[in-house]
């Protein structure tokens, strides 16, 4: 395929200090070319593939010279999107990479869009459309362990699972097809019967379980809502404080984000925690207070992950009571703060009201029983797994509606099966799961899933 050069600012994530403006498509040597000035009139057309040069990007206009660079020149199919691609490196402030980009496109290349790198590796063939998905979730990534699974992701272990059901499913076909073709002999509509059973509920089992990991991917992926509640001066200001400042706070280069916060996100022992509403505590204390009641309550709802934070120097008063009560059936933990001061709270009543809840008791002024606090979160959600890394999170919304669908049609064909539905009918169940889960992969279906049939198994004769 081909298409226009893509320009665009790339600048990989942990290096701040340099920039690369890069450079993809059919004119992209050219282009480059155009606006770089090597040492001894080195010319970047004459240069082989994958080779660095030292030069500087001249304004062709003024003839000044805009930035010192190092120039990567990769011609394709060797490289990320199989086009030709050129990386300019940069070492000045924004302000000369900008003018390096302005350049190259008032030469002739176009403003790439989010993500078009990727689309065009998809699209030229160079890596699968999970794979392409899980770039642009690596970009969105929060905490090092959401990037993992964008990674693991990206690396095609999703899609790796989904080609082997894929396989299973085919090679389940393939004996319909041999009944379908030879109805005359029992013992093999017998085998069809027995082998349709085992290999349609491994599958259907198989789906089940990407589908339960998604809760998780989403929790990676965006953020574990958190809302700390208690009454005025329990110490919800100094948990914020504690753990934004003990963890250091995920900065999101979203634009539009960054001020007017409403939400902080932390990073707690990989699970990534976003903190909802704390401008609410830091700046009016009472969550209730500032978004009114009937706000809160939504944004209570909608939290995975309540702080419940009661006072141990002081009575339990109704109010904590009826916050017991409002976070009902939610996961919390309740944190008993203050421990430094006499103990005035009724230790029995609170084991009563939390139930199943993880209590923990902390002096946030004296900087304990946050460590505890941590391990209760990351528990709750990896249930101790720390090494939850290297498991297949399904993250991605697309991915978690077609595993919906695939489970669907395998569950009909289960169905049908049972109920001695004709083979043919259990086929088109079979074919239409095996094909959802194609999608997942952007792999194209129907006339290759004939092929696929006959080139991998013998039949008749
Ligand atoms: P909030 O109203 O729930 O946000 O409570 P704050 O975090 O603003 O704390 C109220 C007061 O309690 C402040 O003066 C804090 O310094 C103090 N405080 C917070 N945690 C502790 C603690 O563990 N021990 C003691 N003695 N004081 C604390
Ligand atoms: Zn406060």
């Amino acid at each position: 395929m081909e298409f226009d050069t893509i320009a665009a600012i790339s600048t990989p994530m942990g290096e701040g200090a340099i920039a690369i403006v890069r450079l993809s498509g059919e004119q992209a040597v050219q282009i480059a070319d155009a606006v770089f000035k090597g040492v001894g009139n080195k010319r970047l057309v004459d240069q082989t593939s994958h080779t660095i040069h030292y030069g500087h990007i001249i304004d062709t206009k003024t003839e000044q010279v805009v930035e010192e660079v190092m120039v990567s020149l990769m011609k394709g199919p060797k490289t990320f999107t199989r086009e030709d691609v050129v990386e300019i490196n940069c070492h000045g402030g924004l302000v000369s990479v900008n003018r390096v980009l302005q350049l190259v496109l008032n030469h002739g290349a176009r403003l790439a869009e989010p993500g078009e790198f990727t689309k065009r590796a998809f699209l030229n063939g160079r890596i699968d459309l999970s794979q392409a998905e899980a770039v642009m979730d690596l970009i969105r990534a929060k905490t090092d362990r959401a990037m993992n699974v964008a990674i693991g992701q990206m690396e095609g272990r999703l899609s790796k699972l989904i080609q082997g059901l894929r396989q299973e499913i085919l090679e389940t076909l393939a004996h319909v097809e041999v009944n379908i073709d030879y109805p005359e002999y029992d013992d093999v509509e017998e085998m069809t019967h027995q082998i349709l059973v085992e290999k349609a509920a491994h599958v259907k089992t198989e789906i089940e379980k990407l589908i339960r990991t998604s809760q998780q991917g989403k929790i990676l992926r965006e953020g574990l809502s958190t809302v700390i509640v208690g009454r005025p001066n329990v110490g919800k200001s100094s948990l914020l404080n504690s753990l934004v400042h003990e963890n250091k706070a995920i900065v999101t280069d979203i634009p539009g984000t960054t001020r007017d916060v409403i939400e902080e996100y932390v990073n707690v022992r990989g699970v990534p925690l976003r903190l909802v509403d704390t401008a609410g505590i830091r700046e009016t204390e009472d969550i209730v207070e500032r978004i009114g009641v009937e706000r809160s309550r939504k944004v209570l709802k909608e939290a995975d992950l309540i702080l419940l934070v009661l006072n141990y120097s002081d009575e339990l008063t109704q109010e904590d009571e009826n916050l017991f009560k409002a976070v009902e059936g939610m996961d919390v933990i309740v944190i008993i703060n203050k421990t430094d001061l006499p103990q005035q709270i009724d230790m029995d009543r609170v084991e009563e009201l939390a139930k199943e809840h993880k209590v923990v008791t902390t002096s946030l002024l004296q900087e304990q029983g946050v460590d505890e606090l941590e391990e209760a979160i990351s528990s709750l959600f990896f249930e101790g797994e720390i090494e939850a890394s290297d498991m297949t999170y399904v993250s991605n919304s697309r991915h978690i509606a077609l595993l919906n669908q695939a489970l669907q049609a395998i569950e009909e064909a289960i169905h049908g099966v049972e109920m001695g539905t004709p083979i043919d009918i259990v086929q088109i169940d079979l074919t239409r799961t095996w094909e959802l889960l194609g999608e997942i992969t952007g792999d194209s279906v129907h006339e290759s899933l004939i092929d696929q049939l006959f080139s991998q198994f013998c039949l008749g004769k």
